[in-house]
């Protein structure tokens, strides 16, 4: 195996791009280093990201949004203050990913490219409108989280593409967010089902939200018609009934012991309703 620390995210573009065999880069580890110990995956290059400069940077931007950088860490996203006041629901994905190990470790964009349908920090970051700045041969863009994966273990990135850094809207005014994932445990286990919502309030009115389930889908989804369902009420039954409809309609989750069809299709709606609650709960500022 051949083991890389580039200095600079181009470096590490130009070595993933010239590798011909397994590639893998290597930000917390906790995904790769597992799948290494236990001969699923055995990269020929491992490229190691934390060499270069600014990436364990969380940045507040000009705008009032966040720049959070490759190598970021969980545990530095909950023990930013300001990031948690503006995106709590963000934030609490991440803080549920493993213990207090783990977390010390992981990374968003770790967990975005792991390709987990069960990620716990992928859901905040759609809703929250999230994009990613991608490095490749052919130079820098700036990609939707949504756009990022295409199956269980798989993302759209090409070879030698490398992800520099999350990009995290300005929270503006009178906004609130909320994700929420059932485990038939306390902690220690991938979500069953998922569900982060985010959403904005003129008075009690919401005007625009976003809903994502996680672990129903081969993929972290995306459910406009869950946030169209809920956009233009004051959040009340029939709202919320019509939300949990649109969110359980969005499922196509796999049967498995941990959960089955109808089990993760009803929780699904379930999580909307309450994630839902305590989104509009912040926008309003009555919670923290
Ligand atoms: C005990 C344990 C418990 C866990 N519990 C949870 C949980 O509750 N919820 C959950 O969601 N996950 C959980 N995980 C999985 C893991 O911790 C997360 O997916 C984590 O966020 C991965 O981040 P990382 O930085 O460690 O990624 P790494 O292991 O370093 O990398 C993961 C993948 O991302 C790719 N990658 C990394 N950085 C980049 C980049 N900059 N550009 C492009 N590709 C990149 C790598 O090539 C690799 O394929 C757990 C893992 C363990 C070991």
């Amino acid at each position: 195996m051949n083991y890389h620390t580039p200095e600079s995210f181009e470096d590490a573009a130009a070595i993933a791009a010239a590798a011909t065999g397994t590639t893998r880069f290597l930000a917390g580890g906790t995904d790769v280093l597992v799948q290494l110990r236990t001969d699923l995956v055995t990269p020929d290059d491992l490229i190691d990201i934390k060499h270069i400069p600014g990436v364990k940077q969380i940045t507040r931007r000009e705008d009032g949004g966040w720049r959070i950088g490759a190598a970021v860490a969980g545990a530095e996203m909950t023990e930013t203050a300001a990031l948690c006041a503006d995106w709590p629901g963000l934030v609490e994905g991440m803080d549920l990913v493993g213990s207090t190990q783990v977390q010390g470790r992981a990374t968003l964009v770790g967990n975005l490219c792991n390709g987990s349908p069960a990620a716990d920090g992928v859901p905040g970051m759609i809703a929250a409108g999230c994009t990613v700045t991608v490095i490749g041969p052919e130079g820098a863009r700036e990609v939707a989280v949504e756009e990022i994966p295409a199956g269980p273990g798989k993302t759209t990135l090409d070879r030698g593409e490398v992800i520099t850094g999350v990009n995290i809207p300005p929270r503006g005014a009178h906004g609130g967010d909320a994700y929420l994932r059932f485990i038939p445990r306390t902690e220690m286990d991938i979500a069953v089902v998922g569900c982060a919502v985010n959403l904005r309030v003129d008075g009690a009115t919401i005007t625009h939200a976003r809903v994502v389930l996680g672990a129903v889908a081969p993929t972290v989804r995306l459910v406009p018609e869950a946030g169209e369902a809920i956009a233009g009420t004051t959040l009340d039954s029939a709202a919320l009934d019509r939300l949990a409809r649109a969110a359980s309609a969005a499922c196509h989750p796999i049967d498995d012991k941990r959960g089955t069809i109808e089990f993760r299709t009803h929780v699904a709606g379930v999580l909307a309703k309450r994630a839902a609650t305590i989104a509009y709960s912040r926008a309003k500022g009555d919670q923290a």
